[in-house]
């Protein structure tokens, strides 16, 4: 009796460990600090692009669109008296980073831009509105060791944490299936230590960082150029702000 439940003990381990490496990604590169994002109220987000030059206005103006144009109730207003707004800084110098992931009572959300960056059209500040709206990186997710292999042997030295992943629970939208065409999904060699020689879209070349596992999205993942805002952000985006009104009517009328 003791036998069997011993055994019984031991296949129930075997399963949890299995379950464990399927759902979740090796916990040596956790981020152990991150936090769940939270929107911003009645999905509205003032911005600040007064420090811009004005083709970068119109940049900015065009990723915020981008975002408006999911469906999701997301509307960008200019920025008045509020004390949370995402605040363009026009720093040129900074590298490409959002000051916070979501709304957080009390703070403004600073974004960053490169001017190499700035002349590459609307995607990279699409894609730090992505962070302000509250979505992490689509390979920081739970279960991305199951799509992609980080080879941290090959990221710049300080920049490991960008790709630490972050628990399910932490997450504003946790139900989609992993996204390769994720405005949020880093390219293959991006922060490469070796970039000059990574051939990007190619995940089996020297010194990538992101491969995806089979050979189907090397060329998929981090072009976002060709996946823009992806359906599956779209759809996190509704899921996280509900759907515009207009956008339902609109369907109903399509269905009709
Ligand atoms: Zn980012």
């Amino acid at each position: 009796m003791a036998t069997t439940a011993w055994r019984l003990y031991f296949i129930a381990l075997f399963f949890a460990a299995r379950f464990a490496s399927a759902a979740d990604s090796n916990p040596a590169h956790v981020d152990a600090v991150s936090a769940k994002p939270i929107p911003w109220p009645g999905g509205i987000i003032p911005y600040d692009i007064s420090k811009l030059s004005e083709a970068q206005q119109v940049t900015a103006k065009a990723a915020m669109n981008r975002w408006m144009d999911t469906g999701a109730r997301i509307t960008f207003i200019p920025h008045t008296t509020e004390t949370e707004y995402v605040n363009f800084t026009g720093q040129t110098n900074s590298g490409n980073n959002t000051s916070l992931v979501g709304f957080q009572k009390g703070a403004r959300a600073d974004i960053n831009i490169t001017s190499f960056w700035w002349r590459q059209g609307d995607w990279m500040p699409a894609h730090e509105l992505g962070h302000v709206l509250g979505f992490f990186h689509e390979h920081a997710r739970w279960d991305r060791d199951s799509h992609v292999t980080i080879h941290y042997e090959n990221i710049k030295e300080g920049r490991q944490s960008d790709y630490d992943w972050i628990p399910k629970t932490n997450w504003i939208v946790s139900t989609t299936a992993y996204d390769y065409r994720s405005i949020m999904h880093y390219r293959t060699c991006w922060t490469s230590k070796c970039e000059s020689e990574c051939k990007d879209g190619d995940g089996s070349s020297p010194c990538v960082v992101i491969a995806p596992l089979g050979k189907e999205y090397d060329k998929v993942i981090g072009q976002w150029g060709d996946n823009g805002i992806s359906a599956t952000d779209a759809e996190k985006a509704r899921l996280a702000y509900g759907t515009k009104p207009s956008a339902d009517s609109k369907l109903t009328k399509q269905d009709k």
